[in-house]
């Protein structure tokens, strides 16, 4: 339902985190019924975290259970269509090295399912979502490319997506795509954002990018680089936000 993306090039801190917690503070009239978020750091495992109910559910996880410093994070509010709402179906997914978040439906996610899982593949959740984790991990062994593999698997599912994806070997990389479902770009001076509307970095930065129909975002914390699911380059919208936002 919510979603926000942060890379920076500072060194491993608590500003990724906060970054994106902080979006998905402001995305939260949106409504939603669960909430969660990945971090990624040079040299360490993916560390993750989420808690089906209201955001202060996930922060009092973290404060239990805190995670360690990063120089990337995605973060996630849910709104369910497959699986109710728990921990185990909130996002982000996680197949291996990557984490995956996404707003929408994957109408085709039983078919994919069901290859994955003749291939031994075993399922965490009962979302749609989770195909998509185990197939961009699949695809990033073969190409070694987080935005290869996002494309390839962006061109193979059907129904409405924003997804986002990190990879643990990749700790200054965050790669979106969409299709029917809204993503914009918030452009900054050493870090870059990514957000499902404009409000889940507002705080930060007010120059924007709006991806269009079938686009491929990659950011790093001095780079955008916007391709269509053809691997074309491909032209995004840049804006200023021009409205007040309220703390
Ligand atoms: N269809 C996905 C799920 O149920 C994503 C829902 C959303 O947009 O938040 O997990």
């Amino acid at each position: 339902c919510g979603i926000v993306g942060y890379v920076g090039d500072q060194l491993p801190s608590a500003r990724p985190l906060e970054v994106v917690l902080e979006g998905l503070r402001r995305l939260e009239y949106r409504g939603y019924d669960s909430a969660g978020v990945a971090l990624v750091a040079p040299g360490s495992e993916l560390a993750t975290a989420k808690k089906a109910g209201k955001l202060v559910n996930l922060v009092d996880e973290l404060d239990a259970r805190p995670l360690p410093a990063a120089t990337a994070a995605i973060g996630h509010t849910r709104w369910a269509t497959h699986g109710g709402p728990t921990d185990a179906n909130a996002h982000p997914h996680v197949s291996g090295d990557v984490a995956i978040i996404h707003n929408g439906i994957v109408e085709n996610f039983a078919l994919l399912k069901a290859e994955l899982v003749a291939d031994g593949v075993t399922f965490a959740s009962e979302t749609d979502t989770e195909v998509v984790a185990h197939l961009v991990a699949r695809a990033y062994d073969a190409s070694k490319d987080l935005t290869d593999a996002l494309t390839q698997v962006a061109r193979r599912l059907e129904g409405t997506f924003t997804l986002l994806a990190v990879h643990a070997a990749l700790p200054d990389t965050v790669v979106g795509a969409r299709h029917d479902s809204p993503l914009v770009v918030g452009l900054g001076e050493g870090e870059n954002f990514l957000g499902s509307d404009v409000s889940a970095f507002i705080a930060s930065t007010r120059e924007a990018l709006e991806l269009g129909q079938d686009q491929v975002v990659t950011i790093t914390p001095t780079s955008v680089s916007v391709t269509g699911f053809d691997g074309e380059p491909a032209q995004a919208r840049r804006f200023t936000v021009d409205w007040d936002a309220k703390a």
